[in-house]
């Protein structure tokens, strides 16, 4: 027996959440079965902790979109028992049982290697949203970076805190957008340079081109946010659309893309190919300074999560928590 974070829905379509025992004949289908040893919470967390938000297909469900732990059986010819794997993405956690447990069973091809460098605490630290984070950087870089600031959106959230410090790390200078003063000092010790206010920027675009003064940009926020950082980004600059945590709408026009040559960069860590996440895990643990990670760290245990994922929905988690499932 082992515990899991279990969510069921009522009669009624009501969902809840409790740790519960179950065992490894009630896991799903799979060729590799890890033994879980840390989790975290992203937002999807906490849309599939709660009532779904659409993605739950069925119940009773273990969320959980990421861990990483140690293999205890497989017949996946790449991984064999004591290995230490990490898993993100391939809608583990909403369509298929995820790492919300102390025993996952998956399917080999969704599995990357520990990347070197990093611990599986450490690699969940970064988890799901500071691998995005670290997407959505390699995606500017491939666009080029100009001179400037760049700019991230819900720096205080998962994503945010992630990008803020590996951009720091690079040596931009870093213009860190929150919704939450209490955090300014949390985001200069990751390294962001600027501080501004979410009211700032979360008006209705009056006019579509605004003064140019991004080099870049990590998005955690869409909506009318979005829109309006579109006409303040420098000529040629790009922006990494991450999330949508202020909304899925984007009430902007075109004109910063034909006047200015702006990108708008699609960002999505959950289809992304092994080359690429190897890519991206390396780069994680070389321009990711341990230090900085550590400081954004809220530890958890499985008991914790149900509270958790309601405050992740309400945009008041800050930074990475790490859900040490044993
Ligand atoms: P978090 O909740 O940790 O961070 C989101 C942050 O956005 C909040 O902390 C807050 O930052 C800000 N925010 C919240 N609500 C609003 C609002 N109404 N208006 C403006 N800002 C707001 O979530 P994550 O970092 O885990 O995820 C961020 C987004 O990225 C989510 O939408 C998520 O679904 C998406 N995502 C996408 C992925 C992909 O593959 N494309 C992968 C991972 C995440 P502050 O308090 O500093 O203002």
């Amino acid at each position: 027996m082992f515990n899991a974070l279990i969510v069921n829905k009522n009669e009624e379509g009501k969902t809840s959440a409790a740790v519960e025992q179950i065992t490894l004949d009630d896991l799903p289908a799979g060729d590799v079965t890890v033994a879980v040893e840390y989790s975290t919470v992203n937002y999807k967390d906490g849309l599939c902790i709660g009532p779904g938000g659409g993605l739950v297909r069925n119940y009773p469900h273990i969320p959980g979109i990421d861990f990483a732990g140690t293999v205890e059986a497989s017949d996946d010819a790449r991984y064999k028992a004591g290995d230490k794997v990490v898993l993100t993405g391939w809608r583990v956690g909403e369509a298929h049982w995820g790492g919300y447990s102390q025993k996952a069973r998956v399917s080999g091809d969704w599995l990357v290697p520990l990347p070197s460098g990093l611990d599986t605490r450490q690699a969940m630290a970064v988890g799901t949203a500071g691998f995005t984070a670290m997407l959505a950087v390699m995606a500017l870089e491939d666009h080029g970076i100009k001179d400037g600031p760049v700019l991230v959106t819900g720096a205080a959230g998962g994503v945010g805190s992630v990008a803020t410090a590996i951009l720091a790390h690079l040596g931009h200078e870093v213009a860190a957008v929150t919704g939450r003063p209490e955090t300014a000092e949390y985001l200069s010790g990751l390294g962001a340079t600027q501080i501004v206010a979410r009211e700032e920027l979360n008006e209705t675009v009056k006019r579509p081109l605004e003064a140019e003064v991004w080099g870049g940009c990590v998005d955690a926020v869409g909506g009318e946010m979005l829109a309006r950082v579109l006409g303040q980004m420098k000529y040629g600059a790009s922006v990494s659309a991450v999330g949508l945590a202020g909304g899925a709408g984007l009430p902007a026009t075109v004109i910063p893309f034909l006047l200015r040559g702006v990108n708008l960069l699609g960002i999505d860590s959950v289809m992304q190919p092994y080359e690429n996440r190897l890519r991206a895990w390396e780069r994680v643990a070389k321009d990711l300074p341990m230090d900085k990670l550590e400081a954004m760290v809220q530890p958890a245990v499985l008991s914790d999560l149900p509270a958790l994922g309601r405050d992740i929905l309400k945009g008041q988690v800050k930074g990475r928590v790490v859900v040490d499932v044993n």
